[in-house]
């Protein structure tokens, strides 16, 4: 089969799940030839790839996708599918992937699972399981389409370097885009505030109702500026206002898979685990030994918030320094 690893960089700079598809895509095997595609990519971002074992790199350079557009970048992407003849097409479910999936799946007539969390290729056929009913279960599926799409969840997939690098062999493709494709910015707002994502880190500590209200949760930053993790919430606090929307985990907010999700004072309502049940660790801290959050919890500590997160946070910091 020929794999396509789409490479979804931001702000100049391969994503973290760039590699992670890239690696994915390896993981088919030898047998099967994997080309990555980037968008108006850099010498960089192919020697970046090369690491995690890119060999063979299509740069599709258009004006119009300096600004992202679903409907562009999907587009372009079915574009190079259709002129490499690539069988699956694999890309991240992130933000900008969840948008690109479906619309790249009709374009070329495939079969698609999005947000995957187990993938399997065998000759050619591919399996990927996915979490249904909120995350509640998981449904095995293959595809019987001849081409085929795959959106694979965010840290889920371990990015992999390569023992020897090879430089990729590169070559660029200007895709045929009209206006219709792109989108006109009428003004841009910068969110960045300098804070980690929460859908991108590697650790998250989220807060819940018990922390009581808004002015405590400087115990919830502190132990994630101690633990160099992005700031989570319920949907709780969020509603309350106490925390911005950008940082809801769940349901109505974002679907994370950090490698340790710490949770506090969050009980583990149905809706809450949706969005963090797929993460690496779990370690939860409530007051209730018989939250819900602790079926789900790797590790529990039963007791205040108030009393073990000073606690955790400095002994963390002690054992950080030494
Ligand atoms: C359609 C729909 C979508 C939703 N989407 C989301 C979503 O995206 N994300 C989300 O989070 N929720 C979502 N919800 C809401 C969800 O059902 C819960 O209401 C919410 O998650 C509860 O937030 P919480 O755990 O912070 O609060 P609570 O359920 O009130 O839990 C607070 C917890 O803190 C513990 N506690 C209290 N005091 C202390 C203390 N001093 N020390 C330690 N522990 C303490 C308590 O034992 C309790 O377990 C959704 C609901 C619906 C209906």
């Amino acid at each position: 089969m020929t794999i396509i690893a789409f490479l979804e960089a931001q702000d100049n700079k391969l994503k973290k799940t760039a590699f992670e598809t890239l690696t994915a895509a390896r993981g088919a095997g030898s047998e099967h030839k994997v080309i990555g595609v980037l968008l108006n990519g850099t010498p960089e971002q192919m020697q970046e790839a090369a690491e995690y074992g890119l060999t063979e790199c299509v740069n599709v350079t258009h004006d119009i996708l300096n600004i992202f557009s679903p409907a562009a970048v999907a587009s372009a992407l079915a574009q190079v599918a259709e002129s490499e003849n690539a069988d699956l097409v694999l890309l991240a479910a992130t933000i900008h992937g969840k948008e690109v999936g479906p619309r790249l799946a009709v374009r070329l007539q495939a079969g698609y699972i999005p947000d995957a969390v187990a993938l399997a290729i065998s000759g050619s056929d591919v399996s990927a399981t996915h979490p249904v009913y909120a995350g509640k279960a998981r449904v095995s599926l293959k595809i019987e389409t001849a081409k085929k799409v795959v959106s694979l969840r965010p840290n889920v997939f371990t990015a992999k370097k390569v023992d020897a690098p090879a430089s990729p062999v590169a070559r660029s493709f200007a895709p045929s885009l009209g206006t219709g494709d792109a989108k006109a910015p009428v003004s841009s707002v910068s969110r960045n505030t300098g804070k980690l994502d929460v859908a991108e880190a590697e650790i998250i500590v989220s807060g819940g109702r018990g922390l009581k209200g808004p002015e405590h949760f400087y115990l919830v930053e502190e132990l994630a500026s101690t633990l160099g993790a992005a700031v989570g919430a319920s949907r709780a606090v969020v509603d309350a206002g106490w925390r911005p929307h950008s940082e809801q985990v769940g349901q109505t907010g974002k679907t994370v898979s950090p490698n340790l999700y710490v949770a506090c004072g969050i009980s583990g309502a149905v809706q809450h685990l949706a969005g963090m049940s797929s993460s690496r660790y779990i370690l939860a801290v409530n007051k209730d030994k018989d939250a819900p959050i602790f079926q789900t919890a790797d590790y529990g500590l039963v007791g205040d918030v108030f009393e073990i997160l000073p606690k955790l946070t400095k002994k963390i910091s002690e054992t950080v320094q030494h």
